[in-house]
């Protein structure tokens, strides 16, 4: 079969905490399995291009797929999307990993309160543009969220969950950069009283989803120089 993976530089692997994802005036809804473990869960892992490319360089990259839109919208492009046309994720193609994939990607969204929607659309919009297959992009995943556990690694830190204690953004990114090996990216969000959190640790790994690599990319992630750990 003729792979139709685009071209792209290195992986985010994104994880969100909840504690944060809930603390919004949006709020959250449990899953139909629960309430999650208060620890990061997986949002997806998501193919990215270390800089963004006009319609020329896809054209050049011989990027069919998600190119139309290009073309409509006149726009950059700064990662590739909804490759292979939606192929559906198949739960066959991932029953193996059921048990360890509600633990550790459930859904926190007041949609249907079912983690396999959510795992669903991470798969067509950015799995789709890997080379890693469907059990392979979940199973790429859970390992990299169990071979540096976050959560651990920010206690380790003295940076544990409190709804009144604030952090120095430095300080997360030193001890998530020395319990990892590699520096990462932190995007923040505002609760509801309008203090700034710790919402969401990007990891970069490998464009062959094997190793964490140091994040090329800098992000703004509106964060503050202090940000809290809302308990979850
Ligand atoms: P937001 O606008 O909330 O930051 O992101 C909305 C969605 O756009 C994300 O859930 C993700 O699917 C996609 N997205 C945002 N930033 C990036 C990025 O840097 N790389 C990739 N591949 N997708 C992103
Ligand atoms: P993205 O933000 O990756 O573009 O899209 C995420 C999609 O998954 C959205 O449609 C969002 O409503 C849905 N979703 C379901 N559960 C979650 C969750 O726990 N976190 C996030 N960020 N999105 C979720």
């Amino acid at each position: 079969a003729v792979s139709s993976a685009e071209e792209f530089d290195f992986f985010y692997l994104v994880q969100q905490w909840p504690g944060s994802f809930c603390d919004t005036t949006k709020g959250c809804c449990f899953p139909d399995t629960g309430k999650p473990a208060a620890d990061f869960g997986i949002h997806g892992l998501w193919p990215n291009y270390a800089k963004c490319k006009t319609r020329h360089d896809l054209l050049l990259d011989g990027a069919a797929p998600g190119l139309e839109m290009v073309t409509k919208r006149k726009k950059k492009k700064c990662w590739p999307e909804f490759c292979n046309n939606g192929e559906p994720l198949k739960i066959a193609a991932i029953a193996d990993l059921l048990k360890q994939l509600e633990a550790n990607w459930p859904t926190l969204a007041c949609k249907s309160g079912k983690s396999f929607d959510f795992w669903s659309q991470e798969w067509k919009k950015h799995g789709t543009c890997s080379d890693l297959g469907q059990h392979g992009y979940f199973a790429a995943s859970l390992g990299f969220k169990a071979r540096h556990n976050l959560t651990a690694i920010l206690a380790d830190a003295g940076i544990v969950p409190s709804d009144d204690k604030t952090y120095f953004l430095s300080s997360i990114k030193d001890a998530i950069r020395e319990g990892t090996g590699f520096t990462a990216n932190i995007e923040c969000n505002r609760g509801v009283d309008g203090e700034t959190q710790l919402f969401q640790v990007y990891q970069c790994v490998d464009r062959a989803g094997e190793n964490l690599i140091d994040c090329p990319l800098p992000m703004t992630g509106n964060c503050k120089d202090r940000v809290q750990l809302p308990a979850f």
